[in-house]
C-alpha cells in the first residue's frame, strides 16, 4: 500500500472556500484524512512547506496534435508540459489526424497516455464524422471507450439541425457537447478583433457577433432539447450576457474562458506587431470584453478556466500575419496566470480552483477536483516563486506563446497523480 503524507502546506478548500494550514493524507491514491495530525514513519512525506496545496488543475480544452501532428506536439511531451505546469489532468480535443470520431483513435489516445505515467489524459470525441458537420459519431461507443464529452473544437457545427441532434443525442449518455462558437459567414477571411485595432493593422476583422449568434442559436438549442452544453473560449462581453440569461432560465449550461483572454487584449497584439504568437481563434478582444469576463468569473457565468492549449511549429507560425494558423500553447503558463486573478482581487484563491480543478470535472461528470476525504488524490502544490519565463523553460515541441520574457510568480513544486508524484 502507498501511504503519502503531504505536509506543512496550506490546502485550498474549494468546496468551503477555505484555506486551511493542515496536512494530507493519501493511501493507494485516495484521500483518507485531512488533519492537524503528523504522520509516523509508515508515511512517504512530502515536505509543501511555504506551498499552497491545491485540487489538482484539471485543464479541459488542449490539443495534443497525436495522432497526426507530431512534428507539431505529441502525447509525450504535451503531458510533460502538463505536469511541469501543474496540470493534473486535460481532456484532448479531436481535431487530430484522423479525427477522434471512432474508438480506435479514443482507445489509441487513452493506451498512449496511461502507459507514460505522467498527467492523466481524457478524450473528448467528435460530434460528427470527421468533423465535417454533418452526420453525428457513434456516441454511444465512443462513450464506452473513454470519451468524456463531443466537440468539434477548431470549427462550428454550422446545421443547427445538426447540433439539435447531436444535444439530444448525447444527452442519452449524460455527456456534453463542447461548442466551439463561430459563425463562419460573419468571421469569414477574418485574423483579430474587427475594430480599430484590425483597421489600425489593415487586417481583417472577426465581428464579436461571429461568436455571439452562435451561443445565443445553441444555448436557445440546448433550452429546448435538454441536453448540456458547454461553451469553448468566451471572449466577449455579449457572449457572457447571453450565457448570464441562460443561465438564469435553468438553461444546462456551462462555459470557459480560455487563460490569454483574461490576460492579453488586442492592444497587446497591436503592440507586438504582426507577432503571429497573438493570433489565436477567438481574437485577443478588448478592455471592456475582459472586464466583462472578470465579472463573468466572479458571478459564476464562467465557469471553468482553460488554456486551449494549440502547438504549431516555427515553420507554420513564422509566415505572414494572415496565412498563420490560429491558437498557442499554454500549459506551462496556465498556473502563474490564473495567479494573477487571485493577486488582482478578481477570485480568491478558492474560487480560481473551483474554475481551475473543481468545475472541469463536474461538467465533465468525473469525479475529482477537491481535497476531500474519499476524492481521488488530484492534487497540485505550488508556491509563489518569481521567474522570468524563457523559450528554454518550454517542454512542448513548439514555442508559440506570446508570454516568452514575461515575470510571472507562481510555480509547481510537485503534483500527485493518485498515487504518482511528480
Ligand atoms: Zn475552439
Amino acid at each position: 500500500m502507498k501511504k503519502l503524507a503531504v505536509v506543512n502546506g496550506k490546502i485550498i478548500d474549494v468546496e468551503k472556500g477555505s484555506i486551511l494550514q493542515k496536512n494530507l493524507f493519501i493511501e493507494d491514491g485516495k484521500i483518507v484524512e485531512v488533519s492537524e495530525k503528523e504522520p509516523d514513519n509508515s508515511w512517504e512525506i512530502l515536505d509543501a512547506s511555504d506551498c499552497y496545496v491545491a485540487p489538482g488543475i484539471f485543464d479541459m480544452h488542449v490539443h495534443l496534435r497525436d495522432p497526426g501532428y507530431e512534428y507539431k506536439e505529441d502525447i509525450n511531451t504535451g503531458l510533460r508540459a502538463a505536469v511541469e505546469g501543474g496540470v493534473t489532468r486535460v481532456a484532448a480535443m479531436p481535431n487530430t489526424n484522423p479525427v477522434n470520431d471512432n474508438i480506435s483513435v479514443t482507445e489509441y489516445m487513452i493506451e498512449k497516455a496511461e502507459a507514460l505515467f505522467l498527467a492523466e489524459l481524457y478524450p473528448i470525441a467528435a460530434i460528427t464524422m470527421g468533423q465535417k458537420g454533418e452526420t453525428l459519431t457513434e456516441m454511444g461507443l465512443l462513450a464506452e471507450a473513454g470519451a468524456v464529452g463531443f466537440s468539434d473544437d477548431g470549427l462550428p457545427v454550422e446545421n443547427a439541425e445538426v447540433m439539435r441532434r447531436a444535444l439530444e443525442y448525447a444527452s442519452l449518455f449524460d455527456k456534453p457537447i463542447i461548442a466551439h462558437e463561430e459563425d463562419k459567414n460573419l468571421s469569414g477571411d477574418g485574423v483579430i478583433n474587427e475594430g480599430r485595432i484590425s483597421t489600425l493593422m489593415g487586417l481583417p476583422g472577426i465581428p464579436s457577433t461571429a461568436e455571439e449568434a452562435m451561443i445565443a442559436r445553441d444555448v436557445l438549442l440546448a433550452g429546448y432539447t435538454g441536453g448540456k452544453l458547454h461553451i469553448c473560449h468566451v471572449s466577449t462581453k455579449g457572449s457572457v450576457e447571453i450565457i448570464r440569461w441562460a443561465k438564469k432560465r435553468g438553461i444546462p449550461v456551462t462555459a470557459e474562458a480560455a487563460i490569454h483572454h483574461l490576460t492579453l487584449t488586442e492592444e497587446d497584439l497591436y503592440k507586438a506587431g504582426y507577432n503571429t504568437n497573438f493570433k489565436m481563434n477567438p481574437p485577443l478582444r478588448t478592455e471592456e470584453d475582459i472586464d466583462a469576463l472578470y465579472k463573468g468569473l466572479a458571478d459564476g457565468t464562467i465557469d471553468a478556466i482553460v488554456t486551449d492549449h494549440a502547438p504549431h511549429s516555427k515553420s507554420d507560425k513564422e509566415v505572414e500575419f494572415d496565412k498563420a494558423p490560429f491558437g498557442i500553447i499554454g500549459l506551462q503558463t496556465l498556473l502563474p496566470l490564473s495567479l494573477r486573478l487571485w493577486k488582482e482581487n478578481i477570485l480568491t484563491l478558492p474560487e480560481l480552483f473551483k474554475k481551475l480543478a473543481y468545475n472541469p470535472a463536474r461538467i465533465l461528470n468525473i469525479p475529482g477536483g477537491s481535497i476531500k476525504v474519499g476524492e481521488p488524490a488530484y492534487i497540485t502544490v505550488f508556491n509563489m516563486e518569481k521567474y522570468t519565463f524563457t523559450e528554454g523553460m518550454i517542454l512542448s515541441k513548439s514555442k508559440n506563446s506570446p508570454f516568452i520574457g514575461w515575470k510571472l510568480e507562481g510555480k509547481k513544486k510537485f503534483i500527485i497523480v493518485k498515487d504518482k508524484v511528480l
